[in-house]
């Protein structure tokens, strides 16, 4: 199971879950209940490390990892 990050926008407390995808709606707060809460995205280091360094051309703004324009693809 993923673990997925939260901030809680009600109290402001930072805390990470194990759930799935459908569960990670139902996600509460685990200091105040709320539900309103912000995910945390850390995902930036999983996205270089995916993709192939070394390219002379920018292959920077590929996001889609199918195409055939970089060598990263
Ligand atoms: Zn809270």
């Amino acid at each position: 199971m993923p673990t997925y990050e939260f901030i809680c926008k009600n109290c402001g407390n930072r805390f990470s879950v194990f759930t799935t995808v459908a569960g990670r709606d139902k996600v509460q707060c685990e200091n105040c209940q709320s539900r309103d809460l912000q995910q945390v995205f850390s995902g930036l280091t999983f996205f270089k490390s995916g993709s192939r360094g070394g390219g002379s051309t920018g292959s920077s703004g590929c996001s889609r990892g199918s195409c055939s324009g970089c060598p990263g693809c």
